[in-house]
């Protein structure tokens, strides 16, 4: 219905999309407007000390809380849905090709493209460059003239499929709408990516105590290779610590937002129950695509919904060992949100507007409670380096 609302009306305005959703091969964040959210409530609940400090940067904060998404994914361009069929067929028509080039993507003569197809993904691959697409349900921001959008926003332009189709027709009324769409992506680090996660539930039964916390221990028992791929969220926040604590001590204003926005990432992105644990996405149990269902769609439909309710921040013994007690708060969470899910689909044919009230039902408070339980731990840790730092003065 909305869809239609969109495209029906007469008056063509500019629209620009904010990417809400996060590629990744294995894993996927809060969406970035909940990273956002969660980043500026935290500026609110520091002590007197460093509270001026984080107010005054709290619109750089929220934005660099999204960075290490960026570390490992960039968008390029969307494409049209008109090529789902394409890419389902393993084909790269003279038409996509072309949507390639427009953004100067050239396919050499004879270079080998590859199209992998799985579960809606999608890759196409150009001698060693790797593009991921992904389907995603963006939001499109009615934010005014261009000027405005990009001195508000880090936005790209919506192309799709030809350059007509570059506007869309909004209800004026509208500042926020969701679509789906095909997201073409390049890969970044891939180092990247287990840092975000770390799937408790491959270490044996609760409370997992078969995983050394040390991060040295851990690699001895079972190797690199394996810790990698299980995750390596907690030890990456114990490193930020330090990294946030030295760049307080620096003294450079830029070092310090970036490294506790950063910082806010990692520590929010454990809140999320399903980066604890192997069923992630609901892989394993039929419930495909649920993480983004609970943390974009449903966190983004009834955001007005959902206030966070922080708690002061308190200083942190042993950020490690405090990490891995969030990872362990998460994992309690996670077969609830899945059975949320299960519950809120029975009676429906596809994921639609009921599906997502009854979702919001049965798991609002979940987001609820974890996103301000992220907030206040994120305040936290910001303190607990500044007082690591010596209490320098922030600036
Ligand atoms: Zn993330």
């Amino acid at each position: 219905m909305m869809k239609a609302k969109i495209w029906s009306t007469s008056i063509w305005l500019l629209v620009y999309v904010i990417l809400v959703t996060c590629y990744a091969s294995r894993a996927f964040p809060w969406g970035s407007n909940a990273h956002e959210r969660i980043t500026d409530a935290a500026c609110d609940f520091l002590p007197s000390e460093i509270s001026p400090f984080f107010v005054k940067h709290r619109r750089q904060l929220a934005y660099h809380s999204n960075d290490p998404d960026r570390w490992r994914r960039e968008l390029l361009f969307r494409i049209g849905l008109k090529y789902e069929k394409d890419l389902n067929s393993g084909q790269i028509t003279a038409d996509l090709r072309q949507v390639f080039e427009v953004h100067r993507i050239d396919f050499p003569q004879n270079a080998p493209v590859s199209l992998r197809g799985k579960e809606g993904r999608w890759f196409i691959t150009v001698g060693k460059q790797e593009y991921p697409i992904r389907k995603e349900a963006d939001k499109l921001y009615l934010l005014g003239d261009k000027t405005a959008i990009f001195e508000n926003r880090s936005a790209e332009p919506v192309l799709l499929g030809s350059e007509e189709e570059t506007r869309f027709a909004l209800d004026i009324e509208e500042n926020l709408l969701s679509l789906t769409s095909l997201n073409v992506y390049k890969s970044g680090d891939p180092a990247e990516g287990p840092r975000h996660f770390l799937d408790i539930d491959l270490y044996g039964p609760y409370p997992f105590v078969e995983l050394p916390h040390d991060y040295d221990d851990a690699v001895a028992k079972f190797g690199v290779e394996t810790i990698t791929k299980r995750g390596l969220a907690t030890w990456r926040i114990a490193d930020y610590t330090r990294l946030l604590s030295e760049a307080m001590k620096s003294g450079d204003t830029q070092k310090i937002v970036q490294a506790a926005g950063a910082l806010a990432h990692y520590v929010e992105d454990i809140h999320m129950p399903l980066h604890v644990v192997k069923n992630y996405n609901g892989q394993l149990t039929n419930q495909h695509g649920v993480h983004q269902r609970f943390e974009d769609d449903m966190v983004d439909a009834y955001a007005e919904r959902i206030h966070l309710t922080p708690k002061r921040a308190l200083e942190i013994g042993d950020p490690l060992e405090a990490a891995f007690d969030i990872v362990l708060d998460s994992y309690v969470y996670a077969n609830n949100l899945l059975h949320a899910d299960r519950k809120a689909k029975l009676g429906e044919d596809t994921y639609s507007a009921s599906y997502l009230e009854k979702l919001f039902r049965f798991s609002g408070w979940i987001a609820v409670q974890r996103m301000s339980d992220a907030a206040t731990a994120t305040a936290s840790y910001w303190y607990t380096a500044w007082l690591r730092a010596g209490k320098p003065e922030l600036k």
